[in-house]
């Protein structure tokens, strides 16, 4: 089966990309993690297992996550877009092994910018409503359009936890972004631009690749 991935860091837009292009192509979004919500929710086998591993504070090993693949491969769609997946070597692997990787997209952001795109982000504590003081403003300034309460910034938007998740990132990405450029199958996209933007360098270069 056809598939495309994408990688990029939180603020990087991957999830949105991810979603457009897969409308664009017919191919179906998978998102490992909500894949794996799924199938909890759903209570499947796959579920109860991986309900199992998380109960006790393990990371779902790599044969949950090829059971998982090989019932996708199963699924009759035109083919999938990977959103945040593989996330190691192993999982690389078994992805070239077993789908037609047409091309990697990690969209690349400093982390200068993202910083400025994740601390500009506001939630509601009450309603859980999300804003962004440049992009999708409250009509109040710091107040909730739909409850009225004060707006708040997460914990974890701070630069300190974004330095640190940057860090973290990297580290277990860079391994699989040299392994993909081996392969030349690796297109490194510049991220600090507008979605629109970022959507159409992929779909051209997808199309310059006969895709
Ligand atoms: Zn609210």
């Amino acid at each position: 089966m056809q598939c495309i991935v994408l990688f990029g860091i939180q603020g990087s837009g991957k999830g949105t990309q991810a979603k457009r292009l897969s409308e664009a192509l017919g191919y179906s979004h998978i998102n490992m993690g909500d894949l794996l919500r799924d199938h909890v929710a759903r209570n499947t086998k796959l579920g109860s297992k991986v309900e199992d591993i998380i109960s006790v504070g393990a990371l779902v090993d790599d044969h949950v996550i090829f059971d998982l693949l090989e019932s996708i491969l199963q699924d009759h769609v035109d083919g999938i877009i990977f959103d945040g997946f593989p996330r190691t070597i192993v999982q690389a692997d078994y992805l070239v092994h077993y789908f037609e990787v047409q091309e990697v997209y990690f969209l690349d952001l400093s982390e200068e910018e993202a910083i400025k795109r994740i601390s500009s982000r506001r939630v509601c504590p009450e309603c859980a409503a999300n804003y962004n003081i440049f992009s999708k403003k409250p009509k109040v300034d710091g107040v909730c359009d739909v409850c009225g309460t004060q707006l708040e910034m997460r914990a974890d938007d701070t630069p300190e936890a974004i330095h640190r998740r940057f860090e973290q990132y990297f580290e277990q990405t860079h391994q699989l972004i040299d392994y993909f450029e081996d392969l030349g199958l690796l297109y490194k996209v510049n991220a600090a631009r507008s979605e629109q933007e970022i959507f159409e360098d992929i779909r051209d270069h997808l199309s310059k690749k006969g895709y």
